[in-house]
């Protein structure tokens, strides 16, 4: 019994999951911590070297030590991946801009190799290898969740920009008189499909009298399933908001494939078809014809099975 194994780390604002993987994606034990956010980025830190630390003791009983390929962690915000560090984290990991990751747990485990990228970069890692991107060459990851990630893979590989940064999707602006966002901008796709942006728009409808249900994004998704029309009028702002982004993004990059995955896609086919329907309005044919619009596959464990992914990807 020796299978090759990676220690994959998936490090967000309220949750750190560490797992070890192998080439398949499958998953041999795993452990899921809070994030100690508030209490800084050395004590966030500390807990992802001691997590590591007793996947690294746990690798023991699955596999030899020669075996184990090395660590792979995927985090919350913009990150340089040559150096591993942290160019840009908001405010869910107070302090982690800057955090020099990869040298610390490089520095920890000697003789084992370290990635480390953006969260929703490895979770594009996850699709490609074992999910909705197999065999695709050319698309991109929309991760709808508290905020919006995103992913763009060209010819096979991710697009990082200069530093690391690109693919910041959840920032491309959908209206330029929009409501000002925490990037700078006005209008961007977060403020409107994201978790917090559904709440917004929920706020913004109930202050106006045209929304009595509970504001919390998952209460207004349901009302919109069921039909309900004040929860309905919410999510045709929604829908129309992340076409016209989708739409942009298709113009773009003439994917294959637009994937859609986070807390918000678990909308399910509904959201998918009302965004085929929308986007295809606002997308030029020849353009529309060669992409599709499809769900994540890989699932809730996508961010650490594309962290230890990353292991095999670049080799
Ligand atoms: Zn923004």
């Amino acid at each position: 019994m020796s299978v090759e194994l990676a220690i994959g780390v998936d490090i967000g604002g309220t949750k750190i999951h560490f797992a070890l993987a192998d080439d398949q994606g499958k998953l041999y034990h795993q452990e899921i911590v809070r994030t100690e956010a508030r209490e800084g980025a050395v004590v966030v830190l500390n807990q992802v070297l001691e997590g590591i630390g007793r996947m690294y003791e746990a690798a023991s009983a699955y596999t030899d030590r020669e075996k184990l390929r090395g660590i792979g962690i995927g985090s919350a915000g913009q990150i340089d991946f040559a150096t591993g560090r942290v160019a840009f984290a908001v405010d869910t990991l107070p302090g982690w801009t800057g955090t020099r990751i990869k040298e610390d747990v490089a520095g920890r485990f000697p003789g084992l190799p370290v990635i480390v990228d953006n969260d929703v970069n490895v979770q594009a890692i996850a699709e490609r290898r074992y999910g909705a991107a197999r065999g695709l060459n050319s698309f991109v990851c929309l991760a709808l969740g508290t905020g919006i990630g995103g992913a763009v893979v060209e010819n096979g590989q991710l697009i990082r920009g200069t530093f690391g940064g690109a693919a910041e999707l959840g920032h491309v602006s959908v209206n330029f008189n929009g409501p000002r966002c925490s990037c700078g901008n006005r209008g961007c796709i977060e403020l409107y499909a994201s978790g917090t942006g559904i709440v917004r728009l929920a706020d913004e409808h109930a202050a106006a009298g045209l929304y009595e249900g509970q504001t919390d994004s998952r209460s207004v998704i349901k009302g919109w399933l069921d039909g309900e029309p004040q929860a309905s009028a919410i999510m045709d702002v929604v829908i129309t908001a992340l076409s016209t982004g989708i739409s942009g993004l298709i113009h773009t990059f003439n994917p294959q494939a637009v994937i859609i995955g986070g807390g918000v896609s678990e909308a399910g086919e509904p959201l998918l078809s009302a965004l085929r329907r929308e986007a295809a309005l606002r997308t030029a044919p020849a353009m529309w014809e060669a992409v599709k619009i499809v769900p994540a596959a890989v699932g809730i464990q996508a961010g650490v099975i594309g962290a230890a992914a990353q292991l095999w990807h670049y080799s």
